[in-house]
C-alpha cells in the first residue's frame, strides 16, 4: 500500500494501524480520532500510564533510542505519525524504514531548531520575528545596536513555553545569560505585539492544504491559559494569517497538521514567532467547535484522505487550560460537577495522576453566539473551580 517514508501511493483506510510516537494528550486525542474513524492505533511511548497509552490497544512502551522497540513498533504500522517535534533523527529515519511517517525527518529538523526554522521562512519572504544567532554577551551587544533593547535570547533547541528564554533590557543583563547551558542560542528583537494568534494548517499526504480560523491566545507564566475563535483580527488580516500558515506549510513541504503562531503588531502586521508540525493546544477547541476537529484534519492528512470541513460550526468558542495548579496538595482534583452543570462546556482530562503546578492536566470547551460569551463561559466556569460556588455562573447566549 505505501511506497516510501516520504510518499503514500494510495489512502491509507480505516482498519490500518496508525502509528503515534508519544504518549501525551495530544496523542490520547489523536488516538481517539482515530479510532472513532476505525482505525488501529499503535503508540510508542515510555510507560503503559500515559495519556494516549491509556485509550489505545496496542502499546510499545520504550525509549525513543532503543532501535529494538522502534523497528517492533514500526512493523505494526501501515502509517506513523507524532505527537511532538523533538524526536531524535534516527527514531524517524528507522520509523521510516517499516513506513511512510509524516512529517518527515526534514520537518523535524527545520522545527527542531529555532535558527534553521526562522532561516527557513525568512529565506522564503515569510515575515519572522528579526533574529541572529548568538553564542556570547558580545554577539547580543551586536545585535542589539541595530534591532535595540530588550532581546529575547532563547536556546535554539528543546525550548517550550518559556523555558530557555531571557528578556535582556541592556548589556549588563547579557552578561547573566547561562551562554554554557546551551550549544546554540537566538537573540530575537522583543516585539510589542497586540496580540497573539495561530493557524492550524493540515496539508495532506497528496498535498490539499486547509486551514482552521485564526485562535486568539492569551498566555500567563508563558503557558497557554486561553484561546478563543473568532479571534479580533480583521477579515483581511485574518486572511493574511491563513495565507502565511498555507505557504510555511508548503515552504517546509509538511504532511500533516502544522500550527504557526504568530504576532499581531499595530492591529495590522503578521510575523511568525514559531511553528509546531502536529495538532497543537490553541486548536483543542476545534474538537466541539469545527465539524472536522484538529486531531481528526491530522488523521486525514497523514492518511491521504480528502481534508474536513474546518469552518466553525457555532458562533464563537473558547477553551481554558486546567493545570495541576487546579489539584490540592494531596493531588485530589476538584469537584467537576458545576463545571459539569454549565451549559456547553465540555470537560476533557487526559488521564494524569501526577498533579504538578504548571502541568497540563486537562481543558475545558465552552461554546456560545460569539467569542466573548463563549470566553466569558468558559472562565466563569474554571473560577468556579478555583472557588467551588454553588450554582455555577451561567449566561444565556448559546
Ligand atoms: P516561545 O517559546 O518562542 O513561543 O515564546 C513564549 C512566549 O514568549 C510567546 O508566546 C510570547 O508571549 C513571548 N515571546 C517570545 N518571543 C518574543 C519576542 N521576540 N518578542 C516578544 N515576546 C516574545
Amino acid at each position: 500500500m505505501q511506497t516510501s517514508a516520504t510518499g503514500l501511493k494510495s489512502p491509507v483506510l480505516p482498519g490500518a494501524t496508525i502509528g503515534m510516537v508519544g504518549g501525551g494528550q495530544l496523542g490520547r486525542m489523536f488516538a481517539l480520532a482515530a479510532m472513532s474513524m476505525g482505525y488501529r492505533v499503535a503508540v510508542l511511548t515510555k510507560s503503559k500510564r500515559e495519556p494516549a497509552a491509556q485509550v489505545v490497544e496496542s502499546v510499545f512502551v520504550g525509549s525513543l533510542d532503543d532501535a529494538s522497540v522502534v523497528s517492533e513498533f514500526a512493523s505494526q504500522c501501515d502509517v506513523i505519525t507524532l505527537e511532538f517535534e523533538n524526536i531524535p533523527a534516527e527514531t524517524i529515519r528507522r520509523c521510516g524504514e517499516s513506513c511512510p511517517t509524516f512529517p518527515s525527518h526534514r520537518v523535524l529538523a527545520t522545527a527542531q531548531d529555532r535558527l534553521i526554522e526562522k532561516q527557513t521562512f525568512r529565506d522564503a519572504g515569510l515575515p519572522v520575528t528579526p533574529f541572529a544567532a548568538v553564542a556570547s554577551t558580545e554577539d547580543v551587544i551586536r545585535f542589539a545596536e541595530t534591532a535595540g533593547w530588550p532581546v529575547i535570547v532563547k536556546t535554539a533547541r528543546s525550548g517550550y513555553d518559556g523555558k530557555g528564554q531571557h528578556r535582556l533590557e541592556d548589556a549588563s543583563q547579557a552578561r547573566e545569560v547561562p551562554w554554557d547551558s546551551s550549544a546554540a542560542w537566538i537573540a530575537e528583537q522583543f516585539i510589542p505585539f497586540d496580540r497573539e494568534v495561530s493557524v492550524v494548517v493540515a496539508r495532506s499526504a497528496v498535498g490539499e492544504v486547509r486551514c482552521f480560523p485564526p485562535f486568539e491566545n492569551d498566555h500567563s507564566n508563558h503557558i497557554l491559559d486561553v484561546s478563543f475563535c473568532p479571534s479580533t483580527l480583521s477579515a483581511e488580516v485574518a486572511e493574511q494569517a491563513l495565507a502565511i500558515a498555507t505557504r510555511a506549510a508548503e515552504t517546509i513541504d509538511l504532511t500533516g497538521v502544522l500550527c504557526v503562531e504568530l504576532f499581531v503588531i499595530n492591529e495590522q502586521e503578521l510575523m511568525i514567532n514559531e511553528v509546531a508540525p502536529r495538532p497543537h493546544n490553541s486548536g483543542h477547541l476545534t474538537i466541539e467547535a469545527c465539524p472536522t476537529s484538529q486531531f481528526e484534519q491530522h488523521v486525514r492528512a497523514v492518511c491521504g484522505l480528502p481534508l474536513g470541513d474546518c469552518d466553525l460550526r457555532v458562533g464563537g468558542a473558547a477553551m481554558a487550560n486546567l493545570l495541576g495548579d487546579l489539584w490540592d496538595r494531596q493531588g485530589n482534583a476538584p469537584d467537576w460537577t458545576g463545571v459539569l452543570r454549565t451549559p456547553t462546556v465540555s470537560l476533557h482530562l487526559y488521564g494524569k495522576s501526577d498533579a504538578k503546578p504548571g502541568r497540563k492536566m486537562g481543558h475545558l470547551t465552552a461554546t456560545a453566539a460569539d467569542a466573548e460569551r463563549a470566553r466569558g463561559r468558559v472562565l466563569a466556569a474554571r473560577g468556579a473551580l478555583e472557588a467551588p460556588i454553588p450554582g455555577v455562573v451561567t449566561d444565556s447566549g448559546r
